[in-house]
């Protein structure tokens, strides 16, 4: 669901400067707004009232995928992973949040010219906003397959979080919002189920987890990885990296979407078709609570997947 705007004083890191989201402005002649040069990122950070902490869901894990595929389009971003993070860190207690929050950092192709061809004027920014629940998924979702075949890696590689390839997952998303479904689960060009638009997916079949791998064009979703080891090493369950074909999808026994925004998101319906009973399983249900439990730091095993950041009432408030 799209979350509201923003309040425009919320501070945000633009420019190597903090300054309200109002002044964070680009010019329309920017290369990333007309040819979707940018490479993005999405951390999430969960707020615990009674210890006055935001947990930062993996950020170092986000900001080495950042850097990472920003260079698939040669972008650079100069601070390291850690000086990220402590940029993020200043951002939560410059804001005073005091709630869920979602951190969206941005690099992109920052000349101001007519055409295609890039060149070395890279600019990045960080803004953190409060959000809540992103895909309400608690009775479970509707699963549809878009007409819309996911990107090739040899066209525009689906691993980055590459601005333009997000046209991919509006179309998919619009498509089949207009057909009545919750989200979408796309193909790949060789007919193999790839991920959701903006999650990847995973089935429950003969009681292993399975899931597409790197090359079925799929984003390597962090969320993802923190599910495989939920799985493997708390549940003791097999875990498969394998295509699925779209009919496994309506004769397995459960289907679940994971990202940073839908975290985990059970779906009970594909194409009209009941997975398994028609209702949550019972591994994404028991995933479910363990991510919860992670990922708000109740799970000492995955302390290491967190970093708390100590946001004190008094700041602005
Ligand atoms: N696939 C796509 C296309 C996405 O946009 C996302 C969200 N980043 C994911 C999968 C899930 O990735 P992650 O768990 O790292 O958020």
């Amino acid at each position: 669901m799209p979350s509201s705007e923003p309040d425009p004083s919320t501070i945000v890191f633009f420019d190597n400067r903090y300054v309200p989201l109002a002044q964070a402005q680009v010019g329309v002649l920017t290369h990333a707004l007309n040819y979707g040069t940018g490479v993005f990122e999405g951390i999430r950070g969960y707020w615990d009232a009674d210890i006055q902490e935001v947990m930062l869901v993996r950020p170092a894990d986000h900001y080495v995928r950042w850097k990472r595929n920003a260079g698939i389009l040669h972008l650079e971003i100069p601070p390291s992973p850690d000086e990220l993070i402590e940029i993020t860190a200043e951002l939560l207690r410059r804001n005073a949040f005091h709630s869920d929050i979602y951190v969206r950092p941005l690099v992109w192709k920052s000349a101001q010219r007519i055409g295609v061809h890039a060149d070395a004027r890279d600019s990045f920014t960080i803004v953190a906003v409060p959000f809540g629940v992103y895909m309400d998924s608690a009775k479970g979702l509707h699963a549809g397959i878009t007409s819309w075949r996911r990107l090739e890696d040899n066209a525009i590689p689906g691993r980055a979080k590459i601005c333009g390839a997000y046209v991919n997952s509006a179309l998919a998303t619009d498509d089949v919002r207009r057909c009545g479904f919750d989200e979408a689960i796309f193909l790949s060009e060789n007919g193999h189920v790839a991920e959701g638009a903006t999650c990847n997916i995973f089935m429950v079949r003969n009681g292993r987890l399975i899931t597409p791998g790197p090359a079925d064009n799929i984003l390597e979703g962090i969320t993802r990885a923190c599910i495989i080891e939920l799985a493997r090493d708390v549940l003791h369950l097999e875990v498969v990296e394998r295509s699925i074909d779209r009919s496994e999808l309506y004769v397995c026994d459960e289907v679940f979407f994971t990202g940073t925004a839908v975290e985990l998101a059970p779906v009970t319906m594909v194409d009209h078709r009941r997975v398994g009973a028609g209702a949550i399983g019972p591994i994404a249900s028991e995933l479910r609570r363990l991510y919860t439990d992670a990922t708000r730091g109740r799970l000492p095993q995955f302390e290491n997947w967190i970093r708390r950041v100590s946001v004190p009432v008094s700041i602005h408030a």
